[in-house]
């Protein structure tokens, strides 16, 4: 067998032990569970640190940034999936904010026609397009910008995720949720956030959970075009 079948192989009994401990934490959508399945999340990642690609934790990418934790990004998804039984393409757009390196933005790409997909640190967005483009994924718009401001021109979406933490839901996103749609946003300062879903039942009928603890980077103003940040 050659090298790189064996790491293919590696790699997939990794994922799929991955897959078990998400599992077993208590994700049991079949259809999340499948996705986390089927993405290379190794992909996504610095190769220093690709021996821990499928461990269920958050892991650097550089810029002070974070790959987020498997569980957390399935929890998410499992959330804004909830009551919606359709197995193909259950919603019609998802909005992400926080891009990072692009794995949730692959995760996303299973349920929905297209994702769109904002973050602030211009290198990242390059990286994440060509990270996307090496899984063979396609439904997807990255662009760089300020994502508490909402997608750039006015559009509205079924479902937004937030990768980012900030004091407040920001309002742009939640002018920017269809009506039946839910956003996820983790809500706090650095050291306590929760995540908090919203339900947009009437235009102007909202309902507001606070759910789990989570720890998130900072959702942060402006834009980044350089490589310095680090
Ligand atoms: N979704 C990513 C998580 C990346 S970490 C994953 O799949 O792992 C969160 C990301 O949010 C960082 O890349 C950070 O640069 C970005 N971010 C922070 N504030 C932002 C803002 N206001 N607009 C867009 N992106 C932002």
């Amino acid at each position: 067998m050659s090298f790189e079948k064996k790491t293919d192989l590696n790699y997939q009994r990794a994922r799929q032990s991955m897959v078990e401990e998400i599992s077993s934490k208590g994700i049991s959508d079949l259809r999340v569970l499948e996705a986390f399945l089927k993405t290379p999340r190794h992909m996504f990642i610095d190769g220093a640190f690709s021996s821990r690609a499928y461990q269920d934790m958050s892991l650097p990418i550089g810029y002070h940034q974070t790959i987020s934790q498997p569980f957390v990004v399935a929890r998410m998804v499992e959330l804004i999936l909830k009551g919606n039984i359709f197995q193909k393409s259950p919603l019609g757009t998802i909005l992400e904010i926080g891009t990072g390196c692009g794995y949730q933005t692959a995760i996303l790409s299973n349920f929905c026609r297209k994702v769109f997909s904002i973050e602030r640190i211009s290198p990242l967005a390059e990286r994440a397009k060509a990270n996307l483009q090496s899984a063979g994924i396609k439904n997807y718009l990255i662009r760089c910008a300020d994502g508490s401001l909402g997608w750039p021109t006015f559009k509205k979406f079924d479902a937004i995720i937030c990768s980012a933490v900030s004091n407040n839901v920001p309002d742009p996103l939640i002018k920017q949720l269809n009506v039946s749609g839910k956003l996820i946003c983790p809500v706090g300062n650095e050291k306590n956030q929760n995540l908090v879903l919203i339900e947009k039942k009437e235009k102007k009928e909202i309902i507001r959970k606070v759910l789990d603890p989570v720890l998130f980077v900072p959702m942060l103003p402006g834009i980044v075009n350089d490589d310095k940040v680090k």
